[in-house]
Formats: C-alpha cells, structure tokens, sequence
C-alpha cells in the first residue's frame, strides 16, 4: 500500500481509540512511566463510551440463570465477581477525579412468564453464590412488568466525563481527528500509520470498540458491532425516579435529573435470549424499542426530546476480549464490552496492562478461551 510519509513521532506505546478502555489503558501504563500516545479517529469518548445512558450494571445481560447455564456455576460466579470489581473500580477511580456516580441501584424486570421465571432463579442462585439480589413476584413500577430482581450497588454515571477525567489525570499525549489507518512491523517496533502522523513505537494497543474489524480483520474473529439506540423524552405524567431494564437486559430506562426519562435498547449480533425473532439486528432494534415504549410507557410515546445512537463491539459469548495479535507481535487488543461495558472497562485495563508489561494470562477475559471460539 502506497502511504503518505509524515515526521515520525516516538513513544513506548501507541493506544488506538479514547473510549473508557483506552483511556483507563492509557492512565494506568502512564503511572507506570511508559510514554504514551493516543491516537483517536474523532474526538475523546467519541464512539460508544460518549453515546452511552450512564447505566452501572453488574454481570451481563440475559440473567445470572442464563450465564450459570451457558458457562456453568463456577465461571458464572467468576464472571460476575470481575464486574463487580469492575463496577467497584469504576466508583472509586471516578469519584477520586471528582466525576459523580449515582448510586441509585437498579430493577431488572421480567417482560414474560419465562423471564419471571428466570429472575426468580437468577436472585436464589446470586444470593447462594455471595451476591446481593432481591426478588418480588409484583412490579414495583405498576406499569404491568411480570417480576422484578433489585441489585442494590448499580447506579449511574457520565462515561465521557469520566473518559476525558481520566485522561487529564496523566501524563498522556491525545492526538484527536487522527485515525489509524495500519500497523506494519519495523524490526522489533511497530510503526502506525495514521492521518497526518506515522509513530514508531514498541507497543501498540487496540481499544476501538465495534471498529476493531475495519482497521485490522483478523480481529472480526471476536468483535462484531453490536448497535444501541435511546431517546429521551418528557413524560406526561408525573415522573418516577427509576432505573431498570428489561427483555433480558436489552431494554432499559432511566430516569435524568430534569424529570425527562431515557429509554433505550441495544443488539447483541447473536442474542442470547430474544423475545423476538428477527434476522435484521438494526430493525429489531427499533422495533424493539417502540415496542418497549408503546407497552410499559405510553404516556411519553411521540413526545421524544431528542435521540442518540451508536456501535459496540460484541464478542460471541458476551464477555470482553483480552488478548495479542498472533501476526504481529506487541499488538495488543481490549475490546467486545459489549452493552453492559461501563462495569467492565477498568478490570479488562487492568488485564490488558498486566498481559503487557509481566506477560499474565487474561483469565476469564483471554481471547483464546473455549466459549470464545469463532
Ligand atoms: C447508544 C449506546 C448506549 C450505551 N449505553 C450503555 C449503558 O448505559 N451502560 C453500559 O454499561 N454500556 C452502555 N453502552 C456500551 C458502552 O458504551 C461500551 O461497552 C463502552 O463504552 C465501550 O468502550 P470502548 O472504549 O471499548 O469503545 P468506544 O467508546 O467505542 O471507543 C473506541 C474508540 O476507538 C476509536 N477508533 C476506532 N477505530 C479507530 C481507528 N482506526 N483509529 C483511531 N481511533 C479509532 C473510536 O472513534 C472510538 O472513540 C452503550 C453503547 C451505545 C452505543
């Protein structure tokens, strides 16, 4: 490929994409005094982590029961401890940069029969395995959902605030309108291609969400774009403070501090659990979402203030990746948070940065695991 030469910076690392992961990525190679450049195609947090409701979920979607059942108890148990330390180092980096988090705990809600069913089993096999979980058999909301299951320690929080915090807090070069466009081996460095700047460099790390495929293929093995959409809208009647979701976790609504209600839906490419059943993701996703809002809110449908979407990168069995680039060694990739990444991003950092600097395995998050096999 012809390329266009331009001066040529140096660093120890180059971190591709100011997401959450890149940013947490970045501040926490930079204390450990590595220099560091971002390299980010728009603007900081300008991909899902801007695009994001705010919503601090613990574990993934489709229930405790769903995850006990595809990964077996022990792994589920895993799975969900890594959020919560997620979570829990989310709170603490954010409040420690002064960026608020709502802790509001949330309500997950049963749409059907089954899902009931499910919560029900999902609270008893949290509350065994050590988790808080409360169940009721009634809608909390009145607004005609089958079950609820309360997880006290969720809440809310501005990821891109966070995001841009983060990377003030260290000594981090941000370079932004800069995509990269390839990575090429020069003797044992990387050199990367980007808009208007080549850098040479030792490592590089890629942090580009549901873009992974388009700017290195071999990653299409684990990451597809998943997609997201929420209005926000004034609801008619007096507002309710909530926080919740439901379908499985990919219906959701929260409440903002204006009195205006947020409600949204995101697509897993394969879902693992549908209440419906359609082979187009984009259309489900809007169909999915009026369907949504036409049954449990009414009152604020056609009265949409304004509205947000985005991609996410979504691995096949739904948790994040963590791994290195087998053709082209000192690549690394953070990627496939999917729609519940916020409680996610600071342990797959913490992983990335350890797989690194001291060659740790990834654990649960290592891409080559069995249930992550294309
Ligand atoms: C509409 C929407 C709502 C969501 N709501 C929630 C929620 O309420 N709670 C929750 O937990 N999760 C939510 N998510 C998911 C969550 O936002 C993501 O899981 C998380 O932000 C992923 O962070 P990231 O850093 O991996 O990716 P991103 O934030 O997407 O960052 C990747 C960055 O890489 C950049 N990039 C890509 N390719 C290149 C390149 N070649 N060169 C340079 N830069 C590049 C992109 O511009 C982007 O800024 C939502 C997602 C969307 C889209």
């Amino acid at each position: 490929m012809e390329r266009t030469e331009h001066p040529v910076d140096a660093c120890d690392v180059v971190v591709v994409g100011a997401g959450i992961v890149g940013a947490a990525v970045a501040a926490r190679l930079a204390r450990q005094g590595m220099q560091v450049a971002v390299l980010e195609a728009q603007q900081v947090a300008g991909g899902a982590t801007g695009r994001s409701a705010g919503l601090l979920l613990t574990g993934m979607p489709g229930h405790y029961s769903w995850a006990v059942q595809s990964f077996g108890r022990e792994t589920a148990r895993a799975l969900w401890e890594l959020s919560v330390e997620g979570r829990e180092r989310l709170v603490e980096t954010a409040t420690r940069l002064g960026v608020p988090v709502e802790r509001t705990g949330s309500l997950a809600l049963a749409v059907t029969e089954e899902e009931a069913e499910a919560l029900r089993a999902s609270a008893e096999l949290l509350r065994e395995d050590g988790f808080d979980a409360w169940f009721g058999k009634t809608d909390p909301l009145r607004r005609g959902f089958r079950a609820a299951l309360r997880s006290p320690d969720d809440g809310v929080v501005d990821a891109a605030d966070l995001t841009r915090a983060l990377l003030a807090s260290a000594p981090v070069v941000v370079h932004t309108g800069t995509e990269v466009q390839a990575l090429e081996a020069e003797g044992a460095d990387i050199r990367v291609w980007a808009y208007r700047r080549t850098v040479r460099c030792g490592a590089v790390v890629l942090s580009t969400g549901g873009y992974a495929p388009t700017l290195e293929p071999a990653l299409s093995r684990w990451v597809n774009p998943g997609q997201a959409l929420w209005v926000v809208a004034r609801p008619d009647e007096s507002p309710q403070a909530l926080l919740c979701y439901a379908d499985y976790g990919y219906e959701y609504a929260r409440s903002l501090p204006d009195g205006s209600l947020l409600l949204g839906a995101w697509r897993y490419p394969r879902r693992p659990s549908s209440s419906e059943d359609s082979p187009d993701p984009d259309t489900a996703l809007r169909e999915g979402l009026s369907r949504f809002i036409r049954r449990y809110f009414p009152a604020v449908e056609g009265n949409v203030l304004r509205r947000q979407s985005g991609t996410m990168g979504c691995t096949p069995d739904g948790v994040p990746v963590v791994g290195a680039l087998a053709h082209l060694p000192g690549v690394y990739f953070a990627l496939g948070l999917g729609g519940w990444g916020l409680s996610w991003a600071f342990v797959v950092a913490e992983r990335l940065v350890e797989m690194m600097v001291e060659g740790a395995s990834a654990g649960l998050l290592d891409a080559e695991r069995e249930t992550c096999r294309a």
